[in-house]
């Protein structure tokens, strides 16, 4: 099977070599220096405005960011991002009738503490970056992501968007905006960024002890994008931002895809990979870089010296097959070597993705994920992948008597709050049950969808996640057991 696609794709390529032309296919005249795919060559010249005009038409396209609208860049100094910044810092260079009309602003999660960087190394790349954001010319703001344990409730609760926009909203907003002139520019001296915020070492010391309370690679990569996701929400909304762009790439995107399948998110797909998210109601994310390819980006960036900023992540030094994250992009990444159409015969699946979600205008809170934010696919029919894995959960337990983190007196959603690492809160005798389990201790898998429930099962310890996320959890506790305890005397729906 093999032997004979590769025979297939190898006839026409070799035909095809002697007849390529070096000049750019869009101009004829210069010399290209950029080959994209097999055909496609540009020269510097064309390939800025080939790579510009993408940019621009995906924004264009979608219609979403209204005039004015404060947004805010999510840059992490990777490549994709730092180039993202580039092309906004370039659509405000532009002529009055194509330049962008938003507010823009820009955002930056020191994880070093998560991946375990020393002080003085933090300080060194926040340093970069805010030499890379300050020639930027917009506001910014730097914060580690221990900030995560310290914030209130606020990001977890779903909070209600104002009702969308008609169609018509949008043009009418632009023809408005031309009208009326002008939004008061951001000009460089009142671009004052926030100093970076002082890190106590408990707090990092609190967010390793709960990255390490998580046993597998897999489990913490996901824990890890939940967190730094809730952390941008948390700073769009008390910034005053109602949209957050993202700098993922199609390359990244077709990862994306391929993890999300193989961590159970299926239900959570669209929102996972589509060029808008908007799961935390009133803060929605875009994807401008979705139709641009990671080898696009790379050869842009290398051309017209765009700094980006290296910083490590959980799996810089792990080996492929360390987590599903990075044995998926070493997957995708190799088959695209032989195999160029890979990413974007993935990617294109993601487009024809849609959410079926039944009245999400309506929906409680409770029906929302604790961490992810989806809603809970955990009510589904009894042939799910999650009924599957509670019945082997329940056969197993059978055989070596009572689950960590059960009461064996009850069965019912399990915690997974196991205390058995060394150094934790609970006490170690004989295994621990529900009833060693301090107190305050809310049951958050309920409130997990299926994904969710997964990563947690993986920690040793849920009371060392974000305060916010246990008190929620604590909430919706006491909420479904006062429904409980009066639903005799509740009308039906
Ligand atoms: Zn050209
Ligand atoms: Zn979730």
């Amino acid at each position: 099977m093999m032997c004979q696609v590769v025979e297939e794709y190898e006839e026409p390529l070799e035909q095809e070599a002697p007849s390529v032309s070096k000049q750019c296919v869009k101009c004829k005249e210069v010399l290209a220096v950029v080959v994209i795919r097999a055909g496609d060559k540009y020269c510097r010249d064309c390939f800025d405005q080939y790579f510009r005009h993408k940019f621009r038409a995906t924004l264009g396209k979608n219609r979403i960011i209204f005039p004015g609208e404060r947004v805010l860049l999510a840059v992490s100094g990777g490549p994709s991002s730092s180039s993202m910044l580039r092309q906004v810092q370039e659509g405000f260079g532009q002529s009055a009738h194509k330049k962008l009309r938003f507010m823009p602003g820009i955002v930056y999660v020191d994880e070093g503490g998560a991946v375990g960087q020393s002080v003085e190394e933090r300080r060194l790349t926040v340093a970069k970056m805010e030499d890379v954001f300050k020639a930027a010319g917009f506001p910014f703001h730097i914060l580690p992501l221990e900030q995560i344990l310290d914030i209130p409730t606020s990001v977890v609760a779903l909070r209600a968007a104002s009702s969308p926009p008609p169609a018509s909203a949008y043009k009418a907003a632009v023809d408005d905006f031309i009208r009326n002139g002008v939004i008061s520019d951001v000009t460089p001296q009142e671009k004052a960024g926030t100093p970076p915020p002082y890190v106590l070492a408990s707090q990092t010391h609190a967010l390793r002890q709960m990255m390490d309370s998580v046993k597998t690679l897999t489990a913490r990569e996901d824990l890890m994008s939940t967190l730094r996701q809730q952390m941008l929400v948390h700073t769009a909304r008390s910034e005053g931002y109602t949209k957050v762009m993202l700098g993922h790439n199609c390359t990244r995107l077709a990862v994306q895809l391929l993890t999300s399948i193989s961590l159970g998110r299926g239900a959570h797909l669209a929102r996972d990979t589509g060029f808008s998210d908007s799961r935390y109601g009133d803060v929605t994310f875009v994807r401008p870089m979705r139709d641009h390819s990671a080898k696009e980006i790379a050869y842009h960036n290398r051309l017209f010296h765009v700094q980006c900023v290296f910083t490590p992540n959980l799996h810089t030094k792990a080996k492929a097959k360390s987590s599903i994250q990075h044995l998926t992009e070493s997957f995708v990444n190799n088959l695209q070597v032989d195999f160029p159409s890979t990413v974007s015969t993935i990617y294109r699946t993601s487009e024809k993705l849609q959410t079926a979600c039944k009245n999400s205008s309506s929906e409680d809170h409770g029906d929302k994920c604790l961490l992810c934010m989806c809603s809970l696919d955990t009510s589904g029919e009894m042939a799910s992948a999650f009924q599957a894995t509670l019945i082997s959960e329940r056969l197993s337990a059978d055989a070596n008597g009572p689950l960590p983190g059960e009461n064996p007196g009850r069965r019912g959603p399990q915690t997974g709050s196991c205390c058995r690492g060394p150094g934790q809160r609970c006490v170690e005798d004989g295994g621990c049950s529900t009833a060693l389990r301090p107190p305050d201790t809310p049951d958050v898998r309920p409130w997990l969808c299926y994904s969710c429930q997964l990563t947690v099962k993986d920690m040793s310890c849920v009371d060392v996640l974000p305060g916010c996320i246990l008190s929620e959890a604590r909430r919706r506790q006491t909420r479904s057991r006062m429904r409980e305890e009066i639903s005799d005397f509740l009308l039906d729906d």
